[in-house]
């Protein structure tokens, strides 16, 4: 069996997966706040988990995982957006709900087992809330249920600070009705307008953080295997996770393994919503990057390091796909993929290392594709994009641009020229050959490459023809 290694933040170390119940490999990732599209950054931990799963799925068995990621529809920014455009919170978070999954099906991430929304565990959140009371965890003072981070020991383990160090750095809100400054809401009041629910409390609604240690013992049992989301969220969202659950449920451990991603960047900051240097995975799909490119570009670097979005890789990316997509055109996928390609995700989840050994699988267009196919790569049906290429191609031909077109085409032809050599068929390249050659170029065909000259000989030849046409 493929042996599987990650990179536990619980324990900062690169640790061998062994997963409490092989015939159920279970898994939580924290999912969007439903009031806006997903920006490029929000992709990334969708994309690693994507890779993860694909890889569980094959070590474990298809139906030996369940992955479950959330949505945050209950949320105070929901409500902003909603008081803002005079619509209601159901339209924005239904249409948001929708966007997102149309983005994410673009990047080529499969949808997980559950996909719960906050608003349909009210319920369980209230009763996790009533057992952390009970247990002496969390108080309520004015409407508002707290939780004690004093009555947890182990409050601040994840993220590698004590407490006294928090405060000290910490720019919390200090409440005056907190027993600390670093507890946190469970629970609030509503004013009317805002969205509540009954409680013993009062009518309210929970805290974020709440959310998510409710829906992943609802769906997943107190204790599971895989914990993900972004290094933003480690502190504080994954603390409180750790602190409510394990107070909920002190016999057992929570999650054995969390995941974080590193973050999107732009010019070295963190690209986020609050900070406004985001795009949308929506605004590259529209600008023709198809949801492959995208993808490709996000896993070439590892998730453990930060990185940045530059139409340098974007281009790049298009480039290698384009040319592993006309060498692997009506081929057949090898049973399987290359053990290698295996191995490098089963490390730590190295994309990069992956994406190398596909470099080095060119001269084997079946396990090319079988091995891309692992990570989410030359699906079938996501080589629209290509076309749609073609069509910019003949714009910029018509934009003159043309040394840009002659180079792309020439490309494109030692990859046609390469693909005939495979399959033996030159009936393609014989077409597109002579078609250039009736456009007035010269093909210049060697063992280094193909070369296109603007032959002053063949536009002679065809200014003549044309000239004798005309004289007869
Ligand atoms: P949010 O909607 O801000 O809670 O984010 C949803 C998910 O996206 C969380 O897992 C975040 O950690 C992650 N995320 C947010 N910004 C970035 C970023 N710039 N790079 C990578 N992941 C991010
Ligand atoms: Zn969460």
């Amino acid at each position: 069996m493929v042996e599987i290694r990650l990179t536990n933040t619980r324990t900062r170390k690169k640790e061998a997966f062994t997963p409490i119940d092989p015939r159920n490999v279970r898994l939580y990732l924290c999912g969007p706040t439903v009031y806006d599209r997903a920006h490029l950054g929000n992709a990334r931990p969708v994309l690693v988990f994507d890779v993860l799963v694909r890889l569980l799925r094959h070590v474990y068995g298809a139906d030996h995982v369940t992955y479950v990621r959330n949505f945050t529809d209950v949320d105070d920014k929901i409500n902003a957006r909603a008081a803002a455009t005079g619509r209601t919170i159901r339209e924005i978070t239904e249409e948001t709900v929708a966007w997102y999954h149309a983005d994410m099906d673009a990047l080529g991430a499969a949808r997980p087992d559950h996909e719960p929304r906050a608003t349909e565990y009210i319920v369980q959140m209230i009763a996790m809330i009533e057992t952390l009371i009970a247990n002496g965890n969390a108080y309520e003072v004015e409407g508002h249920v707290l939780f004690d981070v004093r009555s947890f020991p182990e409050y601040g383990r994840l993220s590698g600070r004590s407490v006294d160090d928090m405060i000290a750095g910490a720019r919390v809100e200090v409440a005056p009705f907190k027993r600390d400054p670093m507890d946190f809401v469970l629970w609030k009041p509503s004013e009317a307008d805002q969205p509540g629910w009954d409680s013993p409390w009062g009518r309210g609604r929970p805290g974020w953080h709440i959310e998510c240690s409710a829906m992943s013992a609802a769906l997943l049992g107190p204790s599971f295997d895989i914990h993900g989301g972004g290094i933003d969220l480690q502190f504080p969202h994954h603390e409180n996770e750790v602190a409510q659950s394990c107070c909920a449920h002190p016999q057992a451990d929570f999650a054995h393994v969390w995941l974080h991603n590193e973050m999107l960047q732009v010019e070295g900051k963190k690209m986020s919503k609050s900070l406004g240097n985001f795009f949308t995975v929506r605004d590259l799909l529209d600008r023709r990057i198809a949801g492959e490119v995208i993808r490709y570009v996000l896993l070439s670097t590892h998730y453990r390091k930060p990185m940045d979005w530059t139409q340098g890789k974007a281009d790049e990316a298009r480039d290698i796909l384009w040319q592993w997509r006309l060498l692997s055109k009506n081929v057949e996928p090898a049973e399987a993929p290359h053990p290698e390609l295996v191995e490098a995700i089963a490390n730590d989840l190295n994309t990069p290392g992956a994406i190398a050994v596909l470099h080095r699988l060119k001269d084997d267009p079946p396990l090319l594709l079988s091995s891309a196919r692992f990570i989410g790569l030359l699906q079938v049906g996501d080589d629209e994009w290509m076309r749609a290429d073609f069509d910019a191609l003949d714009s910029q031909v018509a934009l003159g641009d043309f040394d840009q077109v002659l180079t792309r085409l020439q490309d494109r032809l030692a990859q046609i020229r390469a693909d005939a050599m495979t399959s033996k068929d030159f009936s393609r390249l014989d077409r597109l050959k002579s078609a250039l050659i009736d456009a007035g170029l010269e093909v210049r065909m060697s063992k280094a490459g193909i070369e296109l000259v603007v032959s002053p000989t063949t536009v002679q030849k065809n200014v003549a023809r044309i000239a004798e046409d005309l004289e007869t």
